[in-house]
């Protein structure tokens, strides 16, 4: 008999801020490895972590993927850490790649280590006593930080997942400008959304699959399935070569970093919660454009910000009013700011407590303090001071979800077409 064994290879912060990336190095040792007559079993993952990580390089991502355990591993071992020797942005002082290898089962205890990643912080001497205890092989390159990421991007179980399809620019137009025709763009997103979302903003109208950063990706394509994404590649047209293609299985857009929290208290500094609350004060506009408002509960209140870079979604948050019920999602930031992601309507206060009208059609006014109304017009009195109830108008719906702009969205955020 014979048992099917795999090796498990993590790699982790190789990128800097202004080059290279973890998934172009992978996508680079993955074809090194075929030319070797290595395969892998399985899409490759590209797994975020905690978004608030304090040190994150560009992204936060690790990327994983694994091979069968046969005479080759060796080779495939020595493949990999030259490749991340040579390739790493070592320069950057942020930059601290980090490369692990597995050959046994993914336990329980490794599972919660990478759900831990992904909620919490994982420190490089916890992750190192970690990685050892379960018998990893761990590589530090420099401060090694990346074997965080490396162990969890192995470890992680994805019930729900998306794939990514990466196209890479040749070296010689790194940091040119990207020669991608938007109307193929469009075209493909007419063609294949929902199955691929977050190709162009509309709202923002921009091209939302090139990326900002001079990095190596010519364009990311994500999707719920892989035909989807052979559809989109065929569409999309670019006028510059393009050196690779590659498809990661990923925790993106699934909402993995969202915990249930049962009430406001709970929620602790840099994690990401979904919350229900009550507004208390209509949201307000500070310097910058940045809107705050603060919902309560019975075991507290926070002050919740949609920042200037979320644009028209602050429109949206404008419309809250004191008494709204709201199903909240986001993540608790540097100033202790519950940072809104996307939220669901589930209660709107539409009463207002208005002065009665007159008979001849007049609003009334006081008439003092328990004095009831008076008609400045006919001079008709009310002995009752009650306000009237006056149903109003809302622009919001009742269990309709809205959410940022795929600009401003977070790569874990599950954007609404996945919902
Ligand atoms: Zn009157």
């Amino acid at each position: 008999m014979v048992i099917i064994t795999y090796l498990y290879v993590g790699i982790d912060d190789t990128d800097s801020p202004d080059g290279m990336c973890t998934t172009y190095l992978a996508c680079h040792i993955i074809r090194k490895l075929k030319e070797n007559g290595i395969s892998l079993v399985d899409y490759p993952r590209l797994i975020r972590l905690n978004p608030f990580a304090r040190f994150k390089t560009r992204g936060n991502g690790g990327v994983a993927f694994k091979i069968f355990n046969d005479d080759k591993a060796d080779l495939a071992k020595q493949i990999i850490l030259d490749e991340v020797s040579a390739l790493s942005m070592f320069d950057c002082d942020n930059t601290n790649p980090g490369v692990v290898f597995y050959d046994g089962e993914i336990t329980e205890k490794m599972k919660e280590y990478a759900f831990r990643a992904i909620y919490e912080f994982i420190t490089i001497d916890e992750a190192e006593k970690f990685g050892k205890s379960v018998g990893c092989e761990l590589h530090k390159f420099k401060k090694g930080r990346g074997i965080i990421g490396s162990i969890a991007a192995i470890s992680l179980p994805l019930e729900d997942f998306t794939y990514e399809l990466l196209a890479y620019r040749i070296p010689e137009n790194y940091g040119t400008k990207r020669l991608i025709d938007y109307d193929s763009v469009i075209e493909m997103d007419k063609k294949t959304f929902p199955d691929t979302f977050e190709n162009v903003d509309y709202s923002e109208s921009y091209i939302a699959i090139e990326p900002k950063t001079p990095c190596p990706v010519l364009y990311g394509i994500r999707s719920n399935n892989v035909e989807s994404l052979d559809i989109a590649r065929e569409t999309v047209k670019v006028n510059e070569p393009i050196e690779d293609y590659c498809i990661f299985l990923t925790n993106q857009h699934t909402d993995m970093h969202i915990q249930k929290a049962d009430n406001i208290c709970e929620m602790k500094q840099f994690g990401c919660y979904e919350v229900i609350g009550t507004v208390k004060d209509s949201p307000h506009v500070i310097d910058g454009g940045h809107m705050f408002f603060t919902v309560f509960d019975e075991s507290g209140e926070i002050e919740c910000g949609a920042y200037e870079p979320t644009k028209d979604f602050r429109k949206t948050v404008s419309h809250f009013r004191e008494g709204d019920v709201l199903r909240l999602y986001g993540g608790i930031g540097e100033q202790n700011t519950f940072n809104i992601e996307k939220f669901q309507v589930i209660k709107l206060n539409d009463i207002e407590y208005r002065n009665p009208v007159c008979e001849c059609g007049k609003t009334m006014t006081s008439a003092g303090k328990n004095k009831g109304f008076k008609c400045k017009r006919c001079g008709s009195r009310i002995s009752s001071s009650q306000k009237v109830n006056f149903k109003i108008e809302r622009l919001l719906n009742e269990g309709q979800f809205y959410e940022t702009p795929v600009s401003a969205r977070r790569h874990l955020s599950k954007p609404i077409c996945r919902m």
